[in-house]
């Protein structure tokens, strides 16, 4: 199956620039140093669906000049990929139904908290939620097969998604065995990577080119990125399969 994917948004969970941040990555000219919080569209057989909603979702979509979405995928409940899932009941106002939303029970039982006027029932007009009923497996969403994957990032439930030969894997650092072999076959990889050092809950870059080597894909784009890379710079350094992604980069799979 052939699709496009397009980075909405491929920064850190502070964006670049940071707030009152001198360096040189949050000071450069350089356009693809210039980053949001992460999230992109998926164009698949005529549907569009959204990764993530961040705290820039507003901005990404009207940059993007985004008119319809058919469904949301939610990798996780953090601030940096659902600050902005309030900004999508204009989705379901212009496309007058509901906006279909894929997520794990964990996440659902957080947005509960987080966004409870969401989720409850006088506001079912505004989402459609999807939940999943495993940590690994199939479903369809929106007449489309979606495979996905979890892993923990401190203690919360992150999924990743894989439509076709293209996966989204963000927020990453300890996984199980199960998520590889879940992703082999995959072609074209989106994966996070902080900085250059590990931390906790983050792969470095080089923890996320052995990633990418193990599940054998030809091409990975790192997103999630902090102030600490420099695109040019670190771009150089990466080898060519695997490369940083940009916001408003486009890709094919
Ligand atoms: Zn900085
Ligand atoms: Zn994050």
């Amino acid at each position: 199956m052939h699709g496009k994917f397009l980075f909405l948004g491929t920064g850190g969970s502070l964006g670049i620039p940071v707030i009152a941040c001198e360096c040189g990555v949050c000071t450069s000219s350089n356009p693809c140093n210039k980053r949001q919080r992460p999230s992109g569209v998926v164009h698949l057989a005529g549907k569009r669906f959204l990764i993530d909603a961040g705290p820039d979702f507003r901005t990404q979509a009207l940059k993007a000049d985004l008119k319809r979405l058919d469904g949301v995928l939610i990798t996780h409940c953090h601030f940096d990929h659902v600050g902005g899932l309030d900004d999508l009941r204009v989705f379901s106002l212009i496309q007058n139904k509901q906006l279909p939303c894929l997520l794990s029970q964990e996440s659902y039982d957080e947005l509960q908290i987080r966004y409870h006027y969401l989720t409850h029932s006088h506001s079912t007009d505004k989402f459609k939620f999807q939940v999943l009923e495993a940590d690994f497996g199939k479903t369809t969403f929106e007449g489309i097969d979606v495979h996905y994957v979890s892993y923990l990032q401190a203690g919360m439930k992150v999924t990743g998604y894989r439509i076709g030969t293209f996966a989204y894997i963000s927020d990453i650092r300890k996984f199980s065995e199960e998520v590889i072999a879940s992703l082999k076959g995959v072609k074209t990889l989106v994966l996070s990577a902080l900085r250059y050092t590990p931390t906790e809950v983050h792969f470095s870059l080089d923890e996320a080119v052995a990633f990418a080597r193990s599940v054998g894909a030809k091409k990975t784009w790192l997103t999630h990125i902090a102030h600490d890379l420099d695109h040019d710079k670190v771009n150089q350094e990466l080898p060519i399969d695997v490369q940083l992604s940009y916001d408003g980069l486009e890709i094919e799979f």
